[in-house]
């Protein structure tokens, strides 16, 4: 949309971010049919136009109308970053306030997972994770986080694919901005538009109960995943400083009321840190805690910062054991997640901009 002047966008609703319901009462109240919400769904959440204009199954003096109510807002996208080595793509985008975010495309078979962000740097201050330095900025809005899904998408029509998963590990704590994630979630599954149901959708948490809790009871259908990475309280207090409030014993509990409500199995993730959570009775520890839980484990080896990190990826042989001594006792299926697109800073832990960059 050609608009120079800010007050007037600002005081305009902006349309992509509206749950289709709210895009049918803003038709309705403009003395349109309904079926025009599912077009203006369409436009916005599935081809990704933010043009009003551009709209031409709607009638001129409609969209007459609505440009005068609302907008499409619209990341603006900066750089994007290839792999080489294994086709992950790294999109950088930048907000009107002037920060960045990052998005993560990875490639594996017929699959295309999207890592979204869901806040400009994080509050929670893990030891292990870049966008931990950045300290908190600010929440990503519901269009926002919808729009890196609608940007990615676009980048792969282009070779007549899409994006089949989300995962919700990009920078940023989901759980501690609740509202506008769940309203991105529930826009994900539009169709058309991003098209993508809750089996496929899974939100990633330090570990913040209270939103596990309300997630749990959220008519969502999408997966949990909780970033575990240790397995006493008083090693976790110092890898995530989030652990000093939250429990081991009460994430576990959560996890099975998760499973109970949802039916679905959490996933625990666990960074493996060189020396601080590698060692053979953490790997046995591991099994015992999650024994009688449903639940997957994932190994995810650190993906090293820069040279001010104080940790280390275990050497390959210190993986394998540990994940040999885990798969002999414990029933959870366990897999190691050789993250892709260490190359170009892309992988898990990795995101991160210098706020004035
Ligand atoms: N805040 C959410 C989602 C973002 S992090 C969470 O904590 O789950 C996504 C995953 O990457 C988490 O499991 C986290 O523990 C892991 N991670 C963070 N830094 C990492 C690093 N440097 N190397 C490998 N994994 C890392």
């Amino acid at each position: 949309m050609k608009e120079t002047d800010k007050s007037t966008k600002s005081s305009r609703i902006d349309l992509k971010g509206l749950l289709p319901h709210e895009l049918s009462r803003l038709v309705g109240r403009m003395g349109q049919q309904q079926y025009r919400a599912g077009q203006l769904a369409s436009w916005i959440y599935g081809k990704g136009t933010t043009d009003l204009d551009e709209m031409t199954d709607l009638s001129k003096p409609f969209r007459e109308a609505l440009k005068k109510l609302a907008w499409v807002s619209n990341l603006r996208e900066v750089e994007r970053r290839k792999s080489p080595r294994d086709r992950t793509v790294k999109f950088l985008f930048e907000l009107p306030t002037g920060e960045c975010i990052e998005s993560v495309m990875i490639e594996d078979g017929d699959r295309r997972t999207a890592c979204l962000s869901s806040q400009v740097g994080c509050a929670l201050d893990c030891k292990f994770c870049a966008t931990g330095r950045m300290g908190f900025i600010r929440n990503l809005s519901p269009g926002q986080i919808i729009d890196q899904l609608i940007r990615l998408n676009q980048a792969l029509r282009k070779r007549g694919e899409r994006v089949t998963n989300v995962v919700m590990m990009g920078m940023g704590e989901p759980l501690l901005n609740y509202e506008n994630v769940v309203r991105a979630l529930r826009l994900m599954r539009l169709d058309p538009g991003p098209g993508i149901g809750g089996r496929k959708i899974t939100v990633s948490t330090a570990g913040y109960l209270p939103g596990i809790r309300k997630l749990a009871r959220e008519n969502l259908n999408v997966g949990l995943a909780i970033s575990l990475n240790a397995t006493t309280d008083s090693e976790r207090e110092l890898l995530m400083p989030i652990g000093r409030g939250y429990k081991i014993a009460d994430l576990l509990d959560a996890a099975r009321e998760f499973y109970d409500l949802r039916g679905r199995r959490v996933t625990f993730e666990y960074v493996l840190l060189d020396g601080v959570n590698d060692a053979d009775e953490d790997a046995v520890r591991l099994a015992l805690l999650t024994r009688d839980l449903p639940c997957k484990i994932n190994l995810i080896p650190y993906n090293e910062l820069d040279g001010h990190s104080p940790y280390r990826r275990p050497p390959k042989q210190r993986i394998s054991r540990f994940q040999q001594l885990l798969k002999e006792r414990s029933s959870a299926s366990i897999t190691l997640r050789e993250s892709r697109g260490r190359d170009i800073s892309a992988a898990c832990g990795q995101l991160f901009r210098p706020p004035n960059e």
